[in-house]
């Protein structure tokens, strides 16, 4: 088969790769139909996860067609069409138990971390994967859910909304603030409404970012390059600040701008992936009885959001901004790379039918 194979920094290439077979009775060997690319495969690309090590295939999100179960399986079968999870989860094990499958310790050769594939197993970016845990790491897929819309759920909007709006602890009527308006604050904009907030504030420093977030439920947009981009927040909140702010950068200053919005009795849910420290203010903090938030994407609302999209309540396809080929794989990275040019939100790479 073939697949998009990492070979340490800046490395990769679309390239032949052993077609992957059952290892354990409880995996399943999927077709991939359409697949897609994360920041996260970026930061893998920069080098910034070590973890990942030449010749693996990237890749934690998709759509595809079973092929073959092992003689464990009981909820899926070969011909099903199923959402592959970014995290693959035992169901079993006390982390799983706890719903928190994101830390499952199931013994996969490589034990301690839910999100495993396209990370220390062969992931989704490729013909053929092949999926641990397949009763619990595979969604079957109603029939009018299309492939783009429910590859959404892999990942992204069980993010947004686990990690922002669920640890956000948003209610009816809160103002919310997302920092961040890329693919996982947009999930988190998406998903707000199921909660109720009175208003969705998105704040970037990219305009396309910011109007495309309006189109996913935002109620009102501030530039953070403008100097009183506090105030103008204060403004919509009485003065007293949003009830949640929600970081979907992974920055200091973008965590900071979170921690100085966030009213007293308020959350601060950090979702962004953070590569070095931040200094926070707990000189100023301890008085305002705020709770911060962290989190890894469980995954475990994504049967919920399912059911959803498949009521037209929630419409993740919409996320798609460019359509190719999986042997167009190069170039569908070319353009999610260079998102800012190309306003490129999320690329549908897909099996020719
Ligand atoms: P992205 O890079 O596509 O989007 C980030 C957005 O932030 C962009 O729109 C950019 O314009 C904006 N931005 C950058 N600097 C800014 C600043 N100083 N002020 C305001 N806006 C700024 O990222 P994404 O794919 O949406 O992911 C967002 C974060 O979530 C990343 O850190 C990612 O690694 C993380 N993530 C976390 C989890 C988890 O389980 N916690 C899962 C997936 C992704
Ligand atoms: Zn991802």
């Amino acid at each position: 088969m073939k697949a998009l194979v990492y070979h340490g920094p800046e490395q990769k290439a679309w390239e032949e790769m052993p077609d992957p077979g059952i290892i354990q009775a409880t995996d399943a060997i999927v077709q991939v139909d359409t697949t897609t690319i994360c920041g996260t495969d970026l930061h893998i690309l920069k080098g910034d996860v070590p973890a990942v090590t030449d010749g693996r295939i990237l890749g934690h999100e998709g759509v595809g067609t079973v092929m073959e179960v092992g003689s464990a399986v009981n909820g899926i079968q070969a011909g099903d069409r199923v959402i592959i999870s970014c995290v693959s989860s035992c169901g079993s094990c006390s982390y799983c138990q706890q719903q928190l499958p994101s830390h499952c310790l199931a013994d996969e050769g490589v034990s301690g971390v839910g999100w495993i594939l396209g990370h220390l197993i062969d992931g989704t970016q490729a013909e053929y994967v092949r999926v641990p845990f397949a009763d619990t790491s595979l969604h079957k897929v109603p029939d009018n859910v299309d492939n783009e819309a429910a590859q959404m759920l892999s990942d992204i909007l069980p993010t947004g909304f686990e990690i922002g709006i669920r640890n956000g602890r948003v209610k009816p009527g809160d103002v919310v603030a997302v920092v961040g308006a890329g693919p996982v604050g947009l999930s988190a904009i998406m998903t707000a409404k199921l909660y109720g907030p009175s208003r969705v504030i998105t704040i970037d420093l990219d305009a396309n970012r910011r109007k495309q977030a309006l189109g996913f439920g935002a109620t009102d947009e501030v530039d953070n390059s403008q100097d009183d981009w506090k105030e103008q927040v204060l403004a919509m909140t009485d003065g007293l600040g949003v009830d949640t702010a929600i970081e979907a950068v992974g920055i200091p200053a973008t965590f900071d701008m979170c921690t100085e919005l966030v009213r007293p009795g308020g959350t601060v849910a950090n979702v962004g992936v953070h590569g070095s420290p931040v200094e926070l203010q707990i000189q100023d903090l301890w008085i305002k009885d705020i709770a911060i938030t962290t989190g890894l994407v469980s995954a475990s609302t994504t049967p919920m959001l399912l059911k959803l999209v498949a009521q037209g309540q929630l419409t993740p396809g919409k996320f798609v901004t460019h359509r190719f080929k999986l042997d167009e794989m190069m170039d569908a990275y070319d353009i999610f790379g260079r998102a800012a040019e190309t306003e490129a939100m999320k690329v549908a790479i897909s099996r020719p039918s």
